[in-house]
């Protein structure tokens, strides 16, 4: 750091959208300063989770042979729970068993992030950690540095990029977002839950380092609008369940997030997968979904947001932040590689960061996932009805008699019109069509 405590780019947060960010601009010789709160970079970083692979390894062709992940994913399952019953869809294509492994890896969040900051530190970025970012530093509008508070604890920068992740304090104080509200969120309380490694891969079906990705939805967290998880680590199994705050406050009064994992953990179909097991840590976070079109302003003068800071979270059906993130740190770098050149770090020079993240997959994936939320959130048959449903009527088709299935066809046939409607049925199946997969 220079003597008068200024660097080039300061990136408040150790994630992956702030590590991408400081590892692509070290790379290239900027002077860059990590300010990370956690004790170490994950320390407070928790998410399911499967780390989508593709945007890493552009940035460590090594990653699938150094990096520390508990196993690839070779089996996804997809479960609709019923009140006791589920319907699953499960596939494991034999492609996902060899390299790359379908870019889709199960970790822990504290092993990965640390791995990737002591690539970071060797590219040459420094990282500071126990240090709290409390506001940005002005001149006129522009963003000048950051500070923790006391008049000695500032530090100036050229640009500085907030990768602060969900939680969106100094967001929202530098004008770019509004403040968070329950609508834009959802929480997530997640248990490591113990299991000898033999005793996972029988009751998974798993071989060496193959991994399982269970996702539940329907009744897994009582009709609110979520889902609940089980993602298998080489000797725990990563247990949670999340959902939107704002339909949780307007359901559940009483019920806390705990007791929705408790159900969820002791519902028929899932406490057999956990059975025996011993729960070794409790974790919660938020999750954002701003959505397509509440996505805060992603620039300012001397100021960029990058990640879950920036909304940037596919929050459909694939469940991925991690590639976005890592994704908006590397336009985000590239942008300031072009504005040290200029010497030029204005809104209008920092603008180019909308425009690469617009032209990527992160922009194009969510704009094309805008309505998911909403159509749920107006649908919630999906959620509740339309599960109890389906298990239901395939109860009836699979149950032996000696009806003749003439008339088990009719009489499921008759349910279904009786319950639902094939009129609303169809007009909902459409709009499913359209607005969720
Ligand atoms: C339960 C759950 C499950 C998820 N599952 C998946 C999944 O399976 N796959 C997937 O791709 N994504 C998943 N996500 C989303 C994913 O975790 C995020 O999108 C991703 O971590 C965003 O990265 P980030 O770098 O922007 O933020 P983060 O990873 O949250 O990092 C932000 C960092 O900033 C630090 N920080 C915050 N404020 C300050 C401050 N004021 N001063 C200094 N440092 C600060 C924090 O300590 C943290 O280290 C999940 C999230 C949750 C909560």
């Amino acid at each position: 750091m220079s003597s008068d405590n200024k660097v080039d780019v300061i990136v408040v947060g150790a994630g992956p959208s702030g590590l991408s960010c400081a590892y692509t601009l070290a790379k290239k010789g900027v002077e860059v300063l990590v300010i990370e709160r956690g004790s170490y970079p994950g320390a407070k970083n928790m998410f399911g989770g499967i780390f989508f692979s593709p945007w890493i390894e552009k940035l460590f062709p090594e990653f699938v042979n150094e990096a520390p992940w508990q196993r690839f994913v070779a089996k996804r399952r997809i479960s609709l729970l019923a009140k006791e019953n589920d319907v699953s869809l499960e596939f494991k294509p034999n492609a996902f068993n060899t390299p790359p492994y379908n870019h889709s890896f199960i970790v822990k969040r504290s092993e990965v992030d640390q791995w990737f900051a002591k690539k970071v530190e060797a590219a040459g970025a420094n990282i500071v950690c126990e240090y709290n970012v409390k506001d940005f530093l002005y001149e006129n509008d522009r963003v000048i540095g950051i500070t923790s508070g006391g008049d000695e604890d500032s530090l100036l920068a050229n640009v500085v990029v907030c990768a602060e992740g969900a939680n969106t304090l100094l967001s929202e104080k530098s004008g770019l977002r509004s403040k968070i509200t329950p609508n834009r969120r959802s929480v997530a309380v997640k248990e490591n839950i113990r299991l000898p490694r033999n005793i996972i891969e029988d009751r998974f079906g798993l071989e060496g380092k193959q991994g399982a990705a269970y996702e539940f939805f329907g009744s897994s967290v009582e009709g609110l609008l979520g889902n609940g998880f089980i993602y298998t680590n080489v000797d725990s199994l990563s247990v949670g369940v999340g959902f939107s705050i704002d339909d949780h406050i307007q359901k559940m009064e009483g019920k806390n997030p705990n007791d929705i994992l408790e159900q969820f953990k002791n519902h028929p179909s899932v406490a057999p997968l956990l059975k025996g097991g011993e729960t070794a840590e409790y974790m919660s976070h938020m999750i954002p979904c701003d959505n397509f079109d509440r996505l805060p302003t992603l620039y300012k003068g001397g100021l960029l947001l990058v990640g879950d800071a920036a909304g940037l979270v596919n929050a459909s059906f694939f469940h991925e932040g991690v590639n976005l993130a890592m994704a908006s740190g590397v336009f985000a770098a590239e942008t300031i590689i072009e504005a040290l050149a200029k010497k030029d770090f204005s809104a209008q020079t920092l603008s180019q960061y909308k425009q690469r993240l617009d032209k990527s997959f992160v922009m194009q994936d969510l704009k094309q996932y805008r309505n998911f939320i909403s159509f749920l959130h107006s649908h919630k048959q999906f959620l509740n009805e339309y599960p109890a449903l389906l298990s239901d009527i395939l109860s009836d088709y699979f149950t032996v008699s000696d009806k003749p299935k003439g008339t088990i066809k009719k009489e499921i046939l008759g349910k279904i019109q009786k319950k639902v409607g094939f009129g609303r049925l169809s007009r909902d199946l459409l709009g499913a069509l359209r607005n969720l997969v």
